[in-house]
């Protein structure tokens, strides 16, 4: 009789690779199904920090994670009358950060799946969990074919709004805490005019802001980000439209104007509100969630995709700490990982105001932060310029 346990991973992005490759490491059959009919490439820029490069590291797939950290990069606030004043960026924020896209990311977890089966186009249609396994109902969303299959374990690896959540923990409006605000990020097909290939810029007001990450080997990518009360009211139009109507009276600030000529013939971008996922426990006895599916910390807190490594590199390892003891590894996992997602949690919620300020004073007060901050990397990188002339 084969005896090897089989986990459905629901979801092949960061967190569900992560966790496929830490269960098949830990003597599991992992099998993965992704709603979507292929695998997605490219993305925006990610700010990977050390918690998950050492989580890259440990499932073995760092040395194929191609980074994209331009040498000497600085940041700039720019404003509307194109000043600027040095401030600081994702990657210059915590030592040893790398930038990379969020395709680098998956290419290099994808790269070692191995004999991991991923079945595109399946999402989970019902998910019933009893003592000695979970049915799941699987659906093809191109031919509606449905099967029935037996797993001893489901990982809901399935992003923000999840659908293994909502089917086992509860509807998104339990669960989805809103920050009241929107993010729109796309790649640039070129430099940007005017400002060195290693340099960020940050146009940031009361209410909007711009963010652009400089890539060392590619031009940057860009990240629109507004506040509005109304979020459903903005997906009641074209995402390039709602974009440029916000940005509209200071659409003569080049760097603004240059990103909404970007936008314009952006092939593809990621448009979408912002919210946070909170939940009491991410765990049942069978049934797990793992990464923004769990614990969704927003752009603003610039750790998803490292904790969605961690939480996935972790998972395989303490399942492996308990043998033939699920639901007392999901609870030691759970209470590891709590600590660093609370945190980040935090940070993502006070960090929206250094991203995009709510108010006047919110701006005010984040310029004088990253200029205190910015002169302090200028005179760290005078003293460097110094000690090598
Ligand atoms: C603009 C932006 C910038 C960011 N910048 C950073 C940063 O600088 N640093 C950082 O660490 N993090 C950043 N993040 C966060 C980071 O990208 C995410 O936290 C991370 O990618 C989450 O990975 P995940 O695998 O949990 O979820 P996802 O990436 O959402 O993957 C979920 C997968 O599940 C699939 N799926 C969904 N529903 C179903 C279903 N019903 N059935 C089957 N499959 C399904 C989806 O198609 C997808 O492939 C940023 C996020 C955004 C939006």
């Amino acid at each position: 009789m084969n005896t090897t346990k089989r986990a459905l991973i629901v979801g092949s992005g960061i967190a569900g690779m992560a966790a496929a490759l830490s269960l098949h490491r830990a003597g599991w059959a992992a099998t993965i199904v992704e709603k979507s009919p292929r695998r997605r490439t490219g993305g925006y820029f990610i700010a990977l920090y050390t918690e998950g490069m050492d989580a890259a590291r440990t499932l073995g797939v760092f040395d194929q994670l191609h980074t994209r950290t331009p040498r000497g990069t600085r940041t700039w606030d720019v404003d509307a009358f194109g000043n600027r004043t040095r401030s600081v960026g994702l990657v210059e924020a915590r030592p040893n950060a790398a930038a990379v896209l969020r395709g680098d990311v998956e290419e290099a977890l994808w790269a070692n799946l191995g004999d991991i089966p991923v079945r595109f186009g399946l999402s989970p249609e019902s998910v019933d969990e009893r003592p000695d396994g979970v049915e799941v109902r699987l659906r093809d969303g191109h031919s509606g074919a449905e099967s029935t299959e037996r797993f001893d374990l489901v990982v809901g690896a399935d992003g923000v709004r999840s659908r293994v959540r909502s089917l086992v923990f509860g509807g998104h409006e339990k669960f989805l805490r809103p920050l009241n605000a929107i993010a729109c990020a796309f790649q640039f097909d070129e430099q940007t005019p005017y400002v060195a290939p290693a340099d960020g810029s940050i146009f940031a007001e009361p209410g909007r802001a711009l963010w652009v990450f400089p890539l060392d080997d590619r031009p940057p990518t860009a990240l629109f980000t507004y506040r509005t009360k109304d979020e459903d009211g903005q997906f009641t139009r074209p995402p390039k439209q709602v974009i440029r109507d916000v940005f509209r009276d200071v659409a003569h600030a080049d760097l603004v104007r240059h990103a909404l000529d970007q936008l314009d013939r952006a092939p593809e971008m990621s448009f979408d509100s912002v919210h946070q996922v909170e939940l009491p426990s991410w765990h049942t006895d069978r049934v797990v969630l793992v990464g923004d599916a769990a614990w969704c910390m927003t752009v603003y807190a610039g750790l998803g995709a490292s904790s969605a490594l961690m939480g996935g590199q972790q998972l395989g390892e303490t399942i492996e700490r308990h043998p033939g003891d699920v639901a007392a590894a999901l609870v030691a996992w759970e209470a590891s990982m709590r600590p660093f997602v609370r945190e980040g949690q935090r940070a993502g919620r006070v960090k929206q105001q250094i991203f995009v300020p709510a108010n006047g004073f919110r701006a005010r007060l984040r310029r004088r932060m990253m200029q205190r901050s910015g002169r302090k990397f200028a005179l760290r990188d005078a003293q460097a310029a110094l000690a090598t002339a």
